[in-house]
This record gives structure tokens, C-alpha cells and sequence, in this order.
């Protein structure tokens, strides 16, 4: 097991050392001391940099043999081809770019990047002693990220899965209708209900409001039927959920609407799982996922 870099995109920057499948030094931009950065409006070239910069100080402790970067979007043979929450990423080689940014400080070691829901799945198989074969994650954050390894060449863009027919249903980041992301992510929730966070919405549903309770059922199954997409394609397992908003998940509610949603019986045994300090198990998927390849 070999010593190498997780980097990790999501509201900050990180970049930390994993050494087999622990998780050493970690740094962080913008330092969480910090007045907040929105990412968003950081040119892709400084994004770069600052990864960049990271690496290096890491770097000083010791050799390292790759450097695994995980980025929200569609990513393909090291190109971030779409990256709706960081928009300004389209079209950027980044593995390439990191490799020639890290190589001209004399870290001349592989690059990879992978979708950071796809990393956090691996930093899930790599570090649960789980026996079962294929780990899927839903990440609940603005936007909603769906991981699985072992990674599957292919586009695999979850959240924005149709799971209802609604026309009104047009709340999603990227613009399609009735996609899983605009009916659970967290942007699409503030879109929905321009009069109530969504810490609100929840607290509201719990005390019997009636509007507010609706949404949540809704919210619930809108998730129940991506995993039971997901099953009636790749087969039953345990989906993780992971991300800010994975506390506002009942998992009896979940799991008593997969149960409506599946009912062939080779396809029964599937769960789900909240599992917490994702950022950490993304670091460590991104950096395990650089050394397979
Ligand atoms: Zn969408």
C-alpha cells in the first residue's frame, strides 16, 4: 500500500496525505477560520494553483507515488466535461494541468481525476470492511452526486435521473424536468419553497404542517425510487448517504418506500446507510482510486 494525495472539490478545497488507507495531514482552502470563498467564482487557473501549492506543502513530508483528485461533474479520461456547481471547470484537462503544474516542482508522479461522489465510494470500499461488491453513495448537497465503485466507465450522472413525470417538477440545477435533483437538492429546495430554508421545511414537517409534511414524503421517495432505479439496473446492495443534508433522512421511511418500489424477489435485501465524515472518506477514495489505475 503505497503513500499518496486526495484532493477533494467541493465548498473548499482539500489536499491530504493517505498512507494505505489512512487519512495524515489535510489542508484546507479557504482556511475555515476564513471569511467563506464561494468556489464558483475562483478562475479555474487559480484553482489549479492553489491545488497545487497544497500538494507541494504536503509533499515536503516525504515521498509520494500519485495524486488522485476527485471534482463534482462529469468526468472523463482526466477532462471535467460538465460541472454544474462549478461551472467555470467545463471543459478543463485537469489531470493533465495538475500533472505539468506538480511535475515543473518536481513531483513528477500520475494524476488521476474522478467524480467526487465516485471517490467517496471508493474511500468507502477501502475503508469499511464491507464484503459486499459493489458500495453506491448519494451525496445530499446542493447538487446530488452518486458514487459507486468499482468506478463503471460510463457517464452515470444519478442525480439528475427522472423519477417523476410532473412537467412542473423544474427545479434542478442543470435545467431538465423532473429530475431527482430538483425535487432533493439543497438549491432546488430553496427554488421550491422561496419562504423556508430547508433546516426549516424539515423542522416544520416533524411538527405536522401539512404542506411542509408532503415535501418531505415526496423528498423521501424521490430518493427510494433513484435506489430503486439503481436496483432494477445494477442489481439490490447498501447505498450510502452521505453529505450536509443526509440529516434530514428517516431511514424507516426510506426503506418502507423501496419496498413499494421493488418487488422482484432476486432484487430484495437492499439498505441504506448514513455515513458520516465524507470528506475524509473522499480524500481517501481519490487518493486509493490514483495507485488502481
Ligand atoms: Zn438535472
Amino acid at each position: 500500500m503505497g503513500r499518496s494525495i486526495g484532493v477533494l472539490a467541493t465548498r473548499y478545497l482539500w489536499a491530504g496525505i493517505v498512507d494505505g488507507d489512512q487519512l495524515g495531514d489535510v489542508k484546507i482552502y479557504p482556511d475555515p477560520a476564513q471569511p467563506q470563498l464561494d468556489l464558483k467564482t475562483v478562475p479555474a487557473g487559480d484553482i489549479i494553483q492553489i491545488i497545487r501549492g497544497q500538494i507541494r506543502e504536503l509533499a515536503k513530508s516525504g515521498p509520494v507515488e500519485s495524486v488522485g483528485a476527485g471534482f463534482p461533474g462529469v468526468i472523463r479520461c482526466g477532462v471535467i466535461q460538465e460541472s454544474p456547481n462549478l461551472g467555470q471547470l467545463k471543459g478543463l484537462r485537469v489531470a493533465e494541468e495538475l500533472r505539468a503544474a506538480l511535475a515543473s516542482d518536481g513531483i513528477d508522479v500520475p494524476v488521476t481525476a474522478i467524480n467526487d461522489a465516485d471517490a467517496l465510494a471508493a474511500g468507502i470500499a477501502a475503508t469499511h470492511q464491507t464484503l459486499d461488491t459493489v458500495v453506491r453513495v448519494w451525496y445530499l448537497g446542493d447538487g446530488i452526486g452518486y458514487g459507486r465503485h468499482p468506478h463503471n466507465d460510463g457517464v452515470w450522472e444519478a442525480g439528475h435521473m427522472v423519477v417523476t413525470l410532473d412537467p412542473k417538477e423544474r427545479f434542478c440545477g442543470c435545467g431538465g424536468i423532473g429530475h431527482l435533483e430538483g425535487i432533493m437538492g439543497h438549491r432546488a429546495m430553496r427554488l421550491r419553497f422561496l419562504d423556508m430554508e430547508p433546516e426549516e421545511l424539515f423542522a416544520e414537517a416533524r411538527h405536522g404542517d401539512a404542506r411542509a409534511a408532503d415535501f418531505c414524503k415526496l423528498w423521501h421517495r424521490a430518493l427510494s425510487a433513484g435506489a430503486a432505479n439503481s436496483i432494477h439496473l445494477d442489481g439490490p446492495g447498501r447505498f450510502y448517504i452521505a453529505g450536509p443534508n443526509a440529516e434530514f433522512v428517516d431511514l424507516n421511511l426510506l426503506g418502507g418506500y423501496l419496498q413499494d418500489m421493488v418487488k422482484m424477489s432476486p432484487l430484495q435485501g437492499s439498505y441504506f446507510e448514513i455515513v458520516h465524515d465524507s470528506h475524509d472518506l473522499a480524500i481517501i477514495g481519490a487518493a486509493t482510486a490514483s495507485r488502481a489505475r
